[in-house]
């Protein structure tokens, strides 16, 4: 939610942006514009990656009111090809694969067709696994522009979960987290069980069984998700479960606060400036001569899996890298 009150139309955020190469005046000329009613270049040249909301010093949330403004414009020309693609998830049927009795539910969401050969691992063994329409976030909305569609179907999918009846239901899904956690409190919906974010199960599960380990001794680039932007006290977790395999995280330019999207919402509008973005990353990553790319979004993954291969990066999912110190 955009907070008008709070901003002081100081431009910071769009100053910030690292895909357009605004200055301060040129950001606070369209600020203004925005919060006039108006809908500046700005609108239709975002990403939807969310970062400016993190770098607005008074928490006015300036890409909630740029994503208000593309719902109400159609500014972001998304095809609708690809509004019908998003649409078809409805149609994955619901899966609830029971796990121990009395265990947490892990939630795969829409992402279990995407990531399936990662899903064999002991870290996971007991839990009931469901996905599916019934259990799918409709976070990607945000993306297409259509945020006011996130907030119909919130409802749905959190009494969809809680009927399941566990106290913790484990996000895989970054998406997922999100709207238990930020999205449904800004929505003024109540969450009747802890969700519990895949970094901080994992960490758990590690720690359990710290002393049989293995140490990964690889230097990374992490990837992290456009949704992150929402939840960031949670990347603590990712931060120990490095520590915690010996894994080296070498400071680089798009990470932590600085990350970027990973080109993937792009390639349905804008091909060419998606691989400007990819490129980026993979650029940034080969900089610190990371050894492996890992990652926590299935789209991400999928998205920058062949190009990270292409530069001799291993590409590697986050539950994989746990299960290689198992
Ligand atoms: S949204 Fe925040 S950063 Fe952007 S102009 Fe307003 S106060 Fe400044
Ligand atoms: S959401 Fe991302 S792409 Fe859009 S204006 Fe903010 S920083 Fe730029």
């Amino acid at each position: 939610m955009f907070y008008q009150e709070k901003c002081n139309l100081c431009g910071k955020c769009l100053e910030y942006c690292p895909y357009v190469e605004y200055d301060l005046k040129r950001a606070q000329e369209e600020m203004k514009e925005l919060v006039s009613g108006g809908t500046p270049p700005i609108v239709g040249l975002c990403v939807t990656c969310a970062s400016c909301n993190l770098v607005c010093p008074t928490q006015a949330n300036p890409f909630d009111l740029l994503n208000q403004r593309q719902e109400e414009t159609d500014a972001l020309g998304i095809p609708d090809q690809a509004m019908q693609n998003f649409a078809k998830l409805y149609n994955l049927p619901a899966v609830v694969k029971k796990g121990k009795k009395g265990n947490a539910v892990l939630n795969l969401c829409i992402v279990g067709d995407m990531v399936r050969e990662l899903l064999d691992n002991p870290l996971f063994d007991d839990l009931t696994i469901v996905e599916g329409a019934d259990y799918f976030c409709t976070v990607g909305y945000i993306h297409l522009g259509k945020p006011s569609l996130a907030k119909k179907e919130a409802k749905r999918y959190i009494d969809n979960l809680a009927a399941l009846g566990a106290n913790e239901v484990i996000c895989f899904h970054d998406d997922c987290y999100t709207m238990l956690t930020t999205l449904a409190q800004e929505y003024g919906l109540k969450v009747p069980f802890q969700p519990v974010h895949i970094f901080e199960y994992l960490y758990r599960e590690l720690k359990k069984r710290e002393g049989q380990l293995k140490s990964v001794p690889i230097r990374v680039a992490y990837q992290s998700p456009c949704a992150s932007r929402y939840t960031q006290g949670k990347d603590i977790y990712l931060d120990k479960i490095f520590e915690l395999l010996g894994v080296e995280r070498p400071a680089r330019k798009y990470e932590r606060i600085n990350a970027l999207c990973c080109g993937a919402p792009l390639m349905a509008r804008d091909k060419e400036r998606a691989a400007v973005v990819k490129k980026w990353n993979i650029d940034d990553a080969k900089k610190v001569k990371a050894d492996a790319m890992v990652f926590l979004c299935p789209m991400c993954y999928l998205n920058l899996r062949k190009l990270c291969k292409d530069d001799s990066i291993d590409p590697i999912f986050i539950t994989e890298l746990c299960k290689k110190a198992l």
